[in-house]
């Protein structure tokens, strides 16, 4: 039986704590369920939305269709040597208890990647990131069910066209696949990737003398514990717009006239710019309007003091973007998704 339910409200379930209705809402915990889920007439005639942990979505107005909320569980090992181990993940888990479990176990790869909020399933889908790691090395494999057919199938790494913040499941094939499950390769012997921001200065703040996961792994709490807001104390969705990639032309114009712009090579022909800094010079960094905002800490991340309509942040990222392409001729993109 399934527990579909009407006029659904959806604002527990999103981290910007928006208050939205979507007009039905059904979870589901394995795949059998799914398939059946969506071969009934009112679920395969309605406009569908996968949930996950809603940390990467804005909802500006309600949603006239069914929200269906993986809660796919388990870790389980696919197969070991003695340098690597790969596992199948259940896109329901939450992915820093995910990250927790191979600190644990002394899985590496991963470990760069702690706190960021949501779930195993929506990883593969923004290729999420942080200091220096991407999931993309990790994965070998994203099974998945289609929409459409209910049919099962699956996408190796070098088919998941993964890229900067992106893959065929946020482009060609969005919205078309529920990701069920994810297989992560993960390495027995340490390769650590600590040049990144700030994670070697917090280590030494925390006085360790051998590098091992658990510290690396904590060192990455403590700087995201700090930096960025926690979303059951203030609504956000993390960054909000990726950082620009731009022509080499760009770049030389914007470092003549700002000489302490960050700028990261990417090629040699482009460069990556910190969109937190670029929304900063236009002086969006900490201000308040009503009861949303753009943070104190990152002008990424826009936030929800508690009220706000999506429509309202909506409109706060369309004016971000306006001052961006005035200022610097840049066109930001957002991450986040926005329904
Ligand atoms: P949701 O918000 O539920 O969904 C996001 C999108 O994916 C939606 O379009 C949804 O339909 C789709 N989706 C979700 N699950 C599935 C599925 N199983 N199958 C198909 N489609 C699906 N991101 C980073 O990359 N790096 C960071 O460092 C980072 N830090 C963050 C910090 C904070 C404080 C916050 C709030 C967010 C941060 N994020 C970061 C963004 C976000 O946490 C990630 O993008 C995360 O992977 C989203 O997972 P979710 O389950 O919450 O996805
Ligand atoms: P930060 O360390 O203050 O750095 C600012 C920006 O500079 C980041 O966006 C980062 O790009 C880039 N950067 C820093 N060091 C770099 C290097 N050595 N090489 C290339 N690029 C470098 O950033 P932060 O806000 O505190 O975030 C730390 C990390 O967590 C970043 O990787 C960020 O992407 C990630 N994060 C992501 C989200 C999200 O929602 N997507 C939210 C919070 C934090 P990159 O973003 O490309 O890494």
């Amino acid at each position: 039986m399934h527990n579909i339910q009407a006029n659904y409200n959806l604002k527990e379930l999103n981290t910007f704590g928006i208050e939205a209705f979507s007009k039905y809402f059904c979870s589901f915990d394995n795949t059998d369920q799914l398939k059946e889920l969506l071969q009934l007439n009112n679920v395969r005639n309605e406009e569908k939305l996968i949930l996950g942990g809603g940390s990467n979505l804005l909802f500006t107005k309600n949603f006239e269709g069914i929200v269906l909320k993986n809660d796919i569980p388990n870790i389980d090992l696919v197969s070991e040597d003695a340098n690597e181990i790969t596992l199948k993940v259940g896109a329901g888990v939450n992915w820093h208890e995910f990250v927790m479990y191979c600190v644990n176990n002394k899985y590496y790869g991963i470990e760069n990647l702690s706190l960021i909020p949501g779930s195993v399933g929506a990883a593969p889908m923004q290729n999420i990131g942080a200091y220096g790691v991407e999931v993309k090395n990790v994965i070998t494999l994203v099974e998945a069910i289609e929409i459409t057919s209910g049919e099962t199938t699956s996408f190796k790494n070098n088919e998941c066209s993964f890229d900067y913040r992106s893959s065929i499941f946020k482009t060609t094939h969005k919205n078309q696949f529920v990701i069920s499950y994810v297989h992560f390769k993960l390495s027995k012997q340490p390769d650590f990737n600590i040049s990144y921001g700030a994670i070697a200065s917090e280590l030494e703040k925390m006085k360790v003398q051998e590098l091992n996961i658990k510290d690396i792994s904590q060192a990455v709490i403590n700087i995201r514990s700090n930096k960025l807001p926690n979303p059951k104390e203030i609504g956000n969705a993390g960054s909000f717009f990726k950082n620009p990639v731009v022509k080499n032309d760009i770049v030389e114009a914007i470092s003549k006239e700002f000489p302490e712009a960050p700028i990261y090579k990417v090629n040699d022909n482009e460069s990556k710019l910190a969109a937190g800094w670029l929304i900063e010079q236009c002086g969006w960094k900490g201000k308040q309007i009503k009861n949303y905002g753009v943070h104190a800490k990152q002008a990424l991340v826009l936030v929800n003091y508690g009220g706000a309509t999506g429509k309202e942040i909506y409109d706060l990222s369309e004016s971000i973007l306006q001052s961006v392409k005035e200022k610097f001729d840049i066109e930001l993109e957002r991450e986040v998704n926005i329904y």
